[in-house]
């Protein structure tokens, strides 16, 4: 069973009410993000997101972040959690290099991808149309959940929307031609980056390794039709939104196996009648055993995947559907 406090710490960031935000007034201690870049090839840096779920000890900077460095600047994938980090990363991205940032993707509209945003010209910030809605629609009340959650991390840190709207296409930076595929299945709007010269493909949260995947707000068939369109990406490399990057579809293959595991007990779980509790306490098959957080995402999608299929088996009545 889960107790009540169970439940609420498994609720998306965005269902918190503003009214909880102001937890911890002033800590004297400063805090600051040690950020270790780890340089994967030429001229490609890895800030590697801690495995956990965001808590006040890691400050949220659970997600991966890429530095690129090309002719025309620094190009730099997600900005993390907060403004400090954001900060931290502007800074870090700028030594790398030796360049000004002359631009910042997007990948999605989660939290622990964007609230660094703050730190960098609105204009060099890009992304698909269905991103920068998502970040008018959940921004504020993912930005209440993470003051909430992490406390003084947070300090200053408000939501910065992306300056460029992004299509599908090639953006040319001299030595690398970095190609933005829009899609979507673990969000209503995912971007998936691929540096042509590198082969290296920044999969955003499309792909997990070693870690759980998030599904607060996914589309699992779709999800599933976009790892089979990446795996058709030419790559050399990829880049997961958590977890290691690697010369490998492992990513690729977990993240579609965790989907289809997931989704079937789920479903079965429904058709034989068991409540969210018997459902969310059911076992995972054993090879989930060496991912990080697979029972708690469990748990989670269990949360949110069970209203949607209350609400397909019982359709609502006043309605024409
Ligand atoms: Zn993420």
């Amino acid at each position: 069973m889960l107790t009540r406090r169970e439940i609420l710490a498994l609720l998306p960031a965005a269902v918190l009410a503003p009214g909880m935000a102001s937890v911890s007034p002033a800590r004297a201690a400063a805090l600051s993000y040690t950020l270790k870049p780890r340089q994967l090839s030429d001229g490609i840096w890895l800030l590697s997101g801690a495995q956990e779920a965001i808590t006040r000890q890691n400050g949220g900077a659970i997600a991966n972040v890429s530095i690129l460095d090309t002719d025309a600047g620094a190009v730099v994938i997600d900005t993390g959690p907060s403004r400090l980090y954001g900060e931290a990363l502007a800074a870090l991205a700028r030594d790398l290099t030796g360049k000004p940032v002359a631009r910042v993707y997007n990948t999605h509209f989660h939290p622990d991808h964007v609230f660094g945003n703050q730190a960098f010209e609105p204009e060099t910030i890009a992304a698909p149309k269905g991103v920068i809605d998502g970040l008018k629609d959940f921004g504020n009340g993912f930005a209440d959940g993470m003051y909430y959650i992490t406390g003084d991390w947070m300090r200053g840190t408000e939501l910065v929307l992306p300056g460029t709207l992004l299509e599908a296409g090639v953006e040319d930076f001299g030595n690398r031609r970095i190609r933005a595929l829009p899609m979507r299945g673990h969000t209503s709007s995912d971007l998936v980056l691929f540096d042509e010269n590198s082969g290296f493909v920044f999969a955003g949260d499309l792909v997990f390794l070693d870690r759980a995947p998030t599904t607060p707000h996914a589309n699992i068939e779709r999800w599933r039709m976009a790892l089979a369109n990446l795996g058709g990406i030419p790559h050399r490399f990829i880049v997961p939104g958590h977890g290691p990057a690697e010369n490998s579809t492992r990513g690729l293959d977990q993240t579609r196996q965790w989907l289809e595991a997931v989704d079937g007990i789920v479903r079965d779980a429904f058709e034989r009648g068991l409540d969210v509790s018997e459902a969310a306490a059911l076992p995972l098959p054993e090879w989930t055993n060496g991912m990080a957080l697979a029972r708690y995402e469990f748990e989670r999608t269990v949360m949110h995947l069970y209203p949607k299929l209350e609400a397909e088996k019982w359709p609502r009545v006043d309605t024409n559907h």
